[in-house]
């Protein structure tokens, strides 16, 4: 099987299978190979490691993956991408194919069956429509993994390293800098895919932490504040708490709260650092705890 990765071959396989690209499911593949050079070697994989791909398309950085790593686990929603997988993965014995929506997937037990729950190294060139939800769902569910090296539309990728005071500054931001070191690899021109996106694309690398920057008490509350705090951007951050009916946080506890940590009842969300953020939410919780202002 040729190797793919270049617009030729790529072409080729398109045209043999007679493959409609899916706009719905993000299907831009990789045409680029020095692209292709600069992702497998940011991730820094070995024969050691597990690799979960997400969106694998044809297979052309699977094919990539399975010459450096032990396994590779693939997910891909596409049924017709399916049997093109089969043919362009042929010769590697260390690839599973999984056709499945990676939302929906139990990935802790896929971790487990094929790594022993040992933290895998995810890499993948991901469908733009679910890229925040996929990043979430990593940590959020608490996937054993080691590092997370994706290509994303270049403003997300801008919005997982910024720290406050910025227009893209918000919840995934400070989601991505709880749970990882975000660094930049390389910008990515449109004219490295096929079919052609409208949007310039960036490599990100994303180090899980052993231990997360701050101390947080709850940290699905903390979560909690930091997006009721994003969720009205024009508001100051007592309005988005207040008005956050789940929060169970009154106008009083906000401000309260505010002036015990020394900042302005008028400050807004985006002024905060994640240290803050941990501070807020951690007294937020004592504060309701200690019943009804
Ligand atoms: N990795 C290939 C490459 O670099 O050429 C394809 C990348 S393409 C941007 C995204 C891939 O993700 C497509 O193959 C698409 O079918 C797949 N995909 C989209 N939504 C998905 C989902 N919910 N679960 C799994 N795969 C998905």
């Amino acid at each position: 099987m040729a190797v793919l990765g270049n617009r030729r071959n790529t072409g080729e396989i398109i045209e043999k299978y007679h493959f409609n690209f899916q706009k719905k499911f993000g299907q831009n593949f990789l045409v680029d190979s020095s692209i292709l050079d600069r992702i497998i070697e940011s991730a820094q994989i070995t024969e050691k490691d597990c690799v979960l791909e997400i969106g694998p398309g044809i297979g052309t950085m699977t094919q990539r993956l399975a010459e450096e790593a032990g396994e590779v686990v693939a997910v891909e929603i596409d049924r017709n991408l399916i049997p093109i997988l089969q043919d362009t993965l042929s010769a590697y014995d260390n690839v599973t194919i999984i056709n499945a929506d990676i939302l929906k997937l139990d990935l802790n037990q896929i971790v487990e069956e094929h790594n022993q729950g040992r933290p895998v190294k995810v890499v993948a060139n991901l469908p733009y429509y679910i890229t925040t939800p996929i990043i979430m769902a990593l940590f959020e569910n608490h996937i054993p993994l080691q590092s997370v090296t994706v290509m994303v539309q270049k403003e997300v990728a801008d919005r997982m390293r910024v720290g406050p005071g910025t227009k893209d500054y918000g919840a995934l931001s400070l989601a991505v800098q709880y749970y990882a070191k975000p660094e930049i690899i390389t910008r990515v021109p449109a004219a490295c895919f096929m079919p052609r996106p409208n949007v310039d694309s960036t490599v990100i690398r994303l180090e899980r932490y052993e231990k997360p920057p701050v101390e947080t008490e709850d940290e699905a509350w903390l979560f909690a504040v930091i997006r009721a705090s994003f969720n009205q951007r024009r508001k100051t951050l007592v309005n988005g708490l207040a008005n956050a009916g789940k929060l169970g946080v009154s106008r009083q506890q906000a401000e309260e709260v505010l002036t015990e940590i020394g900042l302005p009842a008028t400050v807004r969300g985006e002024t905060l650092t994640l240290e803050q953020f941990a501070d807020l939410s951690n007294r937020l919780l004592r504060r309701k705890a200690a019943g009804p202002a």
